[in-house]
């Protein structure tokens, strides 16, 4: 493929991403030529999956170079490994943007994902938790110093520990506060975990620190999905889960809009075993991705990220609010964060059915289980919609307005084919093509309004 010439008006960005891309694509043509059509794919696509979000391009850039070779076990200043100083100075100051961003008095920002970060936090909280030899010589040692032995014990303590779930109170949907206290009770958990990915209210972290005091129990929170709320200071006071965990874990990407990855913040007692994530838990930590995590970090303690996580949480309200008048369910009624959770039945499909026909009328969401769901995991009956995307993109509430009409009309025109035995398919549907096309349409004059990255032109 020929190299495009950068014209006298491209700007950075412009000029960063078709070199790089023309690099790429002169070692492996199809890979350069994929990463081009995801962009056109992501441009020509409402993305609504509450997961995901647009980093910026300075968060994206700061991935693609050679911190990505080097290796940097340990924590900054201790490493097992020499040449360190770069990623010592990026890690610090990643750690250092990290606590003050939310009020942590520590954090750890090596965890590859939000499950690592998770795992982090159990392995530290089960250190501190649970009384076994084993354990205490674990933590007494450096971790090249252990034995096959030591490892075993680790295993067996990791894995013998009870997992339970509590579930929403099913004629709200909502978390009873006091179910959640009589189980605590019940229970004495170890461990007192708080966080959603498809729960669309706040959670009272003040109420379940007090249940985790009653019991014994170390509160942790997984604020995954909405650690941008929290750094734009929409979750404050009961809500904001810093204050009131012992532990918290997060992804980077989500709400966060940074890359893909994860995070730790902890109290000082805590930070010892935290910092030990890796090697314990954890591969060698990914300096690139810490670098990125930097930038994101500063963008988020910017007065611009407040006024979006508010208006992330303004959409998903209107967004709500207008699929009901478009008689559409809405799980709980609304919204409080960025996620608006849709009940499907009865429009008589499944959310399986749902995604595949608003993926073909160019919107992108994701199926998901509604609480006591019977069509399980696979199939569900429900679809999740999230607005930090769209939000990135600029969108307000006149555009949430035509969302949710483009996402009605493609629901009222879709419906199941019938199996051979003459019952609803679950996967299998029919979409009327010109509701199809007229949505499609509809999406497409929104994504010109605002479009993605308009400083790139590829
Ligand atoms: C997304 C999510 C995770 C997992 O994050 P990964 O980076 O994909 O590992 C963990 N917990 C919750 C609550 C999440 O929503």
């Amino acid at each position: 493929m020929k190299a495009q010439t950068p014209t006298a008006t491209a700007s950075p960005e412009t000029i960063a991403f078709r070199a790089a891309l023309d690099v790429v694509g002169a070692a492996l043509p199809e890979v350069a030529d994929s990463i081009r059509q995801e962009l056109a794919d992501q441009r020509s696509h409402l993305k609504l999956i509450a997961s995901e979000n647009f980093a910026s391009p300075a968060v994206l850039l700061a991935m693609g170079n050679w911190l990505s070779d080097k290796y940097a076990e340990g924590s900054p200043g201790h490493r097992f490994y020499a040449g360190c100083d770069n990623v010592d100075a990026i890690e610090s100051r990643a750690v250092e943007l990290a606590k003050s961003l939310f009020g942590a008095q520590h954090a750890y920002v090596q965890p590859h994902s939000g499950i690592d970060a998770n795992l982090v936090a159990f392995w530290a909280v089960l250190t501190h938790r649970v009384e076994a030899p084993e354990l205490e010589r674990l933590n007494a040692k450096d971790v090249r110093d252990l034995s096959a032995e030591d490892w075993e014990g680790l295993r067996r303590k990791l894995g013998s520990q009870k997992m339970m779930g509590i579930t929403v109170e099913p004629q709200t949907n909502l978390i009873d506060y006091d179910e959640v206290r009589k189980r605590a009770r019940e229970e004495r958990p170890l461990l007192l975990i708080a966080g959603y990915s498809s729960y669309p209210r706040r959670i009272n972290f003040r109420t379940f620190r007090e249940i985790a005091d009653e019991v014994g129990a170390t509160f942790m929170v997984d604020m995954a999905h909405f650690a941008g709320l929290v750094a734009g200071k929409v979750y404050t006071g009961d809500f904001e889960p810093v204050r009131h965990a012992h532990i918290v874990t997060t992804t980077t990407h989500k709400t966060l809009r940074g890359p893909r990855g994860g995070m730790v913040l902890c109290d000082a007692e805590l930070a010892g075993t935290v910092d030990r994530g890796c090697p314990l838990v954890l591969g060698g930590p990914l300096p690139h991705i810490i670098a990125a995590k930097a930038v994101a970090l500063h963008e988020a303690s910017q007065p611009e990220f407040a006024t979006y996580a508010r208006r992330i949480v303004d959409n998903a309200a209107a967004l709500a609010e207008a699929l009901q008048s478009n008689g559409v369910t809405v799980v709980t009624g609304g919204s409080e964060n960025h996620i608006v959770l849709v009940d499907v039945r009865p429009f008589g499909l499944t959310g399986r059915q749902g995604e595949a026909a608003l993926r073909s009328a160019g919107v992108t969401l994701n199926r998901n289980v509604i609480p006591y769901d019977t069509n399980g995991s696979w199939y569900t009956s429900g679809l999740r919609l999230g607005t930090p995307a769209v939000t990135t993109l600029g969108m307000a509430a006149a555009e949430m307005q035509e969302i949710a009409a483009i996402i009605a009309g493609v629901l009222r025109a879709t419906a199941p084919t019938k199996t051979t035995s003459g019952k609803p398919s679950l996967a299998n549907y029919t979409l009327d093509e010109p509701a199809r096309s007229q949505a499609e349409g509809r999406a497409r004059d929104l994504l010109g309004r605002f479009p993605l990255y308009p400083e790139i032109e590829l």
